[in-house]
């Protein structure tokens, strides 16, 4: 029994049954929505662990909601999964800037999924119940905008500590200057993606000497990792 939540958010009643079936034979307690509207309505309530998102929605669209979803700072950190149909992988990378953890395409086995499902709730959950991250010693209260390094106190800006946020808790995956501005500054705010590397420099500079600044990577022509591997 994993204990975790799911909420799925399809609107074809067989793939949705078919699926909350799967999830609940491997332990998942499962949530669903028929649509985006009633997926956040749900939110406000209920905090699921991860969730699955159909692509093709009625009304708002899944892209649209993972987007909202991404710029909401309780919903932010969800691992979210796409569902897609074949015809529709084109798309793909769109999806994944927007900030999607993973897609899976229609017709999948549930087999498949719940290897996915377990493989980025490894990946994600780093987040303790306190509201603390700790990777690698350097350890982030989300209650106290506190953040420590090998037991020192970092002192760092408000965007330096949201980007920071944001890396702890989407490790070892490349974003690009354009998706760290989506999801880290707050919408409709117009900043040149140039910004990007003077808070990444602040950054760094803030954990240096901590042993951790290495841990802010810059990958050639492609943007920005955060990872405890070299
Ligand atoms: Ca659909």
């Amino acid at each position: 029994m994993s204990g975790k939540t799911i909420l799925l958010v399809e609107d074809e009643a067989a793939i949705r049954e078919m699926v909350s079936l799967a999830l609940e034979r491997a332990g998942f307690t499962v949530w669903q929505a028929e649509d985006g509207a009633q997926a956040e309505r749900l939110l406000a309530d209920v905090m699921p662990d991860l969730m699955l998102l159909d692509w093709m929605l009625p009304g708002m669209s899944g892209i649209e909601l993972a987007r909202r979803l991404r710029r909401d700072e309780v919903t932010q950190d969800i691992p979210i999964i796409m569902l897609t149909a074949r015809s529709e992988e084109d798309d793909t990378i769109r999806g994944l800037e927007s900030g999607v953890d993973d897609y899976m395409t229609k017709p999948f086995s549930p087999r498949e999924l719940i290897a996915r499902i377990n493989a980025l709730l490894r990946r994600t959950s780093v987040t303790q119940a306190d509201g603390t991250l700790d990777v690698g010693g350097l350890i982030l209260d989300t209650h106290s905008h506190r953040v420590t390094a090998k037991g020192e106190a970092v002192d760092m800006g408000p965007t330096e500590f949201r980007l920071l946020h944001f890396f702890m808790a989407h490790q070892d995956r490349v974003y690009s200057r354009s998706q760290l501005l989506d999801m880290v500054w707050s919408r409709g705010s117009f900043v040149e993606e140039r910004t990007v590397d003077v808070h990444i420099r602040r950054l760094r500079k803030a954990l240096e000497g901590s042993g951790c600044e290495s841990m802010v990577q810059t990958i050639r022509g492609a943007g920005y990792r955060f990872s405890v591997k070299p």
